[in-house]
């Protein structure tokens, strides 16, 4: 890996990997995808570093990581959702200037049509073999930003709901109510999975 490295010139690019690589582990394919999402965002978007910034990742894994290092988006302060789809795939927006209803986005994704020219990447994203991370990496920085395909969107700007808090019948801790229940969210599921393993009993 390190003489991968050793062959990226850009060193805007080495100092993201240096401040993703103690957060993530190491420096995986996919992560390292999320650092290149992250560059085309912020030429198309134009945003500064220390920017708020809002992703939403459309996989779990690795990708997120990068945002959270570079971008200062986290599940703690709202700029980070990650909504499961199983795609290497992200929509990046700025915030929205006070009172906007709708903001532009991009978003982008890894291109399995682009890929199919790399067949290092492409193995490794189709999952048709098992490929080390060096080779993927470096097929990677060889394609740069041509593997990939980004359009705008655009989105909306939610209002931010007023938290209303309610303490549970049951356990007597208090939590952020979602309608109108009596009881939090885990005293309520215990009473239901209770009821399924008795009537499983019965069975
Ligand atoms: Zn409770």
């Amino acid at each position: 890996m390190e003489e991968v490295i050793r062959s990226i010139t850009d060193p805007e690019i080495l100092s993201q990997i240096e401040r993703v690589v103690p957060f993530h582990g190491y420096l995986s394919t996919g992560v390292f995808v999320g650092i290149q999402i992250y560059d085309i965002a912020r030429r198309a978007l134009g945003f500064s570093e220390g920017e708020r910034l809002f992703v939403t990742c459309e996989t779990s894994s690795c990708l997120p990581n990068a945002f959270q290092v570079l971008g200062g988006c986290t599940i703690g302060n709202k700029g980070l959702r990650i909504e499961n789809l199983g795609k290497m795939a992200a929509t990046i927006s700025r915030r929205a200037p006070r009172g906007a209803e709708r903001v532009n986005g991009k978003r982008i994704v890894l291109d399995p049509a682009k890929t199919a020219s790399y067949p290092r990447v492409h193995s490794w994203y189709m999952k048709i073999d098992k490929v080390p991370h060096e080779e993927t990496i470096s097929d990677l920085i060889r394609a740069e930003d041509g593997i990939y395909t980004w359009r705008m969107v655009d989105l909306e700007v939610l209002e931010k709901p007023e938290t209303r808090i309610a303490v549970c019948n049951s356990c007597g801790e208090s939590f952020v109510l979602q309608g109108d229940e009596r009881s939090c969210k885990s005293c309520a599921q215990r009473s239901k999975s209770k009821i399924e393993i008795g009537s499983a009993g019965i069975r």
